[in-house]
């Protein structure tokens, strides 16, 4: 008889960190291949060497073709695992134990590989040296592109019908492949609110829940599924009736939404006719017609990694210019921050190729790594330059820490406009998600046209609380005086400098904080779809006059549970009137 799990309706409480109701099956994503050993005919063993040679000779492709891409731009250790990875894909011993193994045991190339790479990993068990864990890290990682390769991984992968999507962790790399088409929601392991996870559920504008501490123990593909984004929860098997209530919440949130939708012509101005500005932060192009749908006016941060992730070389010129050049057009006149690449961190090339850091969020990352890799800039911003030359571009420059830095990218932005013979007149900003780059922000405002603050790295270096971890979640709030004292800092530094001055981290996506960040003196939001009308809303509803005199005395209280406790007791009455909190 055939043991059958038994189907029960199991909840999982997590974080909520996209909004919104979605019921479908499960699409567990799982970056781990499943090897199952079998025996195969005398007669297709001389295929199965074959598929496993050739399997290593398009791995080798996709290498040289990597390190061609990149040509000398690549450090010492760059450098070096291209070469150990070309030295084991060439290796005479690993060919020769992988088809002796086939032919001898008559099993399929997959298994034979796995126990080829675990055998030679265990040559170096015992051996505590930096050089060789590095070495037995460059097996695991060969092993596994041959095995993606014999498996058909990629292929596989593609999502066909309505799906949520389950997993341990989403990082950009593994969303970037993916077609977006039928994904419904998705339910992680990790994560917090600014993980990638979420930020992608809301720019998507589908529903999003994170750190379901045991998701991958219950979820199996094909089981349904409740996401409620709204109070982070996830509901497997559902009863009946379970999916009954949760139907017709889905309908009153979509009639929550159309009611918001008549919000999104008119303009964001608060009650005593303070005049706000509400953009969109987009991932992808595609993501304009919907941000001007719900209202946006124009994009204020467009992430421009999606281009870069999950493919083994740079993205070209032209190919860059193309896609820039779409969204500039979606957007006719209206502003476009396009932000140079910000990779590393959470954000790695694909299978962590390229760069292995001990500390990614604080290493080569963003413009760190674009300084480093400049001609790889300067493409970018060549193909930012010519975009902008159709429109209203800004370009914006992530994760500057110190004036050096801008100086550097200023230079390589002076170098792409003589390419181009150009003096193309582009605005300039940067992010201001480094404690440092805040504290700093008068000087940073004479050599910039705008600032736009990254509340998300901001607040996880200035608390020095990992943005994606679940673990210390509770410690990564907004609300820390530290952070607010930051934000106004910077505010006030633009006001005086008369630059302009904008939020695009998730904080600003967050309606308890929107009267908070008015208050602080922010005029301008970057949002996620998902929030942008609750954010106007909001706003339309609130008086500066009245906020003015709440919010400086926060900045001297010595924890955020005291903000909490006063923002509540003086804001918490005006966000009820507006009927955001019950
Ligand atoms: C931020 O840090 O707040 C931000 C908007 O950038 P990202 O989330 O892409 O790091
Ligand atoms: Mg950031």
């Amino acid at each position: 008889m055939i043991a059958r799990r038994l189907k029960q309706e199991i909840r999982l409480q997590g974080i909520p960190a996209s909004p919104g109701i979605a019921i479908a099956e499960v699409n567990l994503h799982t970056p781990e291949i499943d090897v199952t050993r079998y025996v195969i005919d005398t007669r297709k063993i001389e295929e199965e060497v074959q598929r496993v040679k050739q399997a290593i000779e398009e791995c080798k492709a996709d290498i040289l073709n990597l390190k061609e891409k990149i040509g000398g731009k690549t450090d010492e250790i760059g450098a070096d695992i291209f070469e150990a990875h070309i030295l084991l894909l060439e290796d005479p011993l690993l060919i020769t134990e992988v088809t002796s193994k086939i032919r001898k045991e008559k099993i399929n190339s997959e298994f034979a590989l796995l126990e080829t790479i675990e055998k030679f990993k265990e040559r170096f068990e015992d051996i505590n040296d930096e050089y060789i864990k590095e070495r037995k890290m460059d097996i695991q990682d060969v092993g596994l592109r041959i095995l993606k390769k014999l498996t058909k991984w990629d292929e596989k992968h593609k999502i066909k019908k309505p799906s949520l999507i389950v997993a341990q962790d989403l990082t950009p790399s593994d969303s970037a492949g993916m077609d977006k088409t039928f994904i419904l929601g998705f339910a992680t392991a990790v994560g917090s609110r600014t993980s990638h996870t979420a930020i992608l559920g809301r720019s998507l504008n589908i529903p999003a829940v994170v750190g379901i501490k045991d998701i991958m123990i219950y979820a199996r593909p094909g089981d349904k599924m409740i996401i409620d984004g709204e109070e982070g929860l996830v509901i497997l098997n559902p009863l009946k009736r379970t999916e009954n209530r949760y139907i017709k919440k889905q309908f009153e949130i979509e009639e929550h939404r159309r009611t918001l939708i008549t919000l999104k012509d008119r303009g964001t101005v608060t009650i005593d006719g303070i005049k706000i500005k509400i953009l969109a932060n987009i991932e992808n192009p595609d993501e304009i017609v919907p941000s001007l749908e719900t209202g946006a006016e124009g994009v204020g941060l467009f992430r421009t990694e999606y281009l870069f992730l999950d493919r083994l070389d740079f993205p070209k010129e032209d190919e860059q210019y193309r896609e820039y050049l779409k969204a500039v057009k979606l957007l006719k006149d209206k502003p476009l921050v396009i932000r140079t690449i910000d990779v590393g961190g959470d954000k790695v090339f694909k299978d962590g190729e390229y760069i292995r850091e001990q500390n990614p969020f604080l290493g080569l990352r963003a413009i760190r790594f674009s300084l480093f890799n400049k001609d790889m800039f300067i493409t970018q911003l060549r193909a930012i330059l010519r975009a902008s030359e159709h429109g209203n571009v800004y370009v914006m420059f992530p994760m500057i820490s110190n004036i050096y830095e801008l100086q550097e990218a200023k230079k390589c932005l002076q170098k792409a406009k003589e390419e181009l013979k150009k003096e193309t007149d582009i605005k300039v900003g940067i992010m201001i998600e480094i404690p440092a780059a805040a504290l700093l922000a008068k000087h940073f405002a004479k050599i910039v046209d705008f600032f736009s603050i990254g509340t998300n790295d901001l607040l996880q270096y200035t608390l020095a609380v990992d943005r994606g971890n679940e673990h210390v979640a509770h410690l990564y709030n907004p609300l820390h005086p530290a952070n607010l004292r930051l934000i106004k800092e910077t505010v006030d530094a633009a006001n005086e400098a008369g630059i302009e001055v904008g939020i695009c981290g998730e904080m600003a996506s967050e309606i308890e904080f929107i009267p908070l960040l008015i208050g602080l003196g922010i005029r301008e939001f970057s949002v996620s779809i998902a929030s942008l009308l609750e954010v106007k809303n909001i706003i339309m509803h609130l008086d500066t006059t009245t906020i003015k005199n709440i919010i400086p005395p926060l900045l001297e209280l010595p924890s955020h549970e005291l903000v909490e406790k006063k923002l509540k007791k003086t804001i918490g009455p005006i966000l009820k009137k507006i009927g955001a909190f019950d």
